[in-house]
């Protein structure tokens, strides 16, 4: 526990607390974002987000599991509640769930073969099998009607976004196809 008390004494020594007194209303977040469980991998620090702008969903590899009541409770509070302008998912390289996904023994919980049993690992390289599997969130994305249903109203913008570690890059998917930020 030590690490934690530590880092928080650190983190309250130098909070701003005016501005998170600001926050103890309300939350007005503009994205939600679906990103892996990683520790490499923090929304708020990629897209240089303060506490109250990003609602985030994090799960291992990035799943938008809409079948799951705890993904759909999230969705829908961000969308049909907070009324985000926008719903990504972020995928990243060296994804541990997608390289669990090519070879099926290195699932080896029952807790990781049930979430991750019936993902596809698709395309020539992890690189590939990565970004694959976030357009396909999308497409899951785009079925689930609260985001169907904001996203036809042009309430919702949707999106995913590759993360790469080394180095530093983004690429967004939109339209069709990925490109470079
Ligand atoms: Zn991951």
């Amino acid at each position: 526990m030590k690490e934690l008390k530590d880092g928080f004494k650190r983190f309250a020594a130098k909070a701003d607390r005016e501005f998170y007194a600001g926050l103890n209303s309300a939350q007005h977040p503009h994205t939600m974002i679906i990103s892996c469980s990683d520790s490499r991998i923090i929304p708020e620090y990629i897209f240089d987000a303060k506490p109250g702008e990003i609602f985030v969903l994090r799960n291992v590899g990035n799943l938008a599991r809409t079948e799951e009541s705890s993904v759909r409770a999230c969705i829908d509070y961000a969308v049909r509640h907070l009324k985000v302008k926008r719903l990504a998912v972020l995928a990243h390289n060296q994804c541990g769930a997608v390289k669990a996904t090519e070879d099926k023994e290195h699932l080896d919980t029952e807790g990781l073969i049930k979430w991750l049993e019936k993902e596809e690992y698709t395309g020539d390289s992890l690189a590939e099998a990565e970004k694959a599997q976030a357009v396909r969130q999308l497409g899951k994305l785009m079925e689930y009607p609260a985001v169907k249903d904001a996203f036809e109203t042009k309430k919702l913008e949707i999106c995913a976004f590759y993360f790469n570690l080394d180095p530093i890059s983004l690429e967004v998917f939109e339209n069709g196809s990925w490109r470079n930020i």
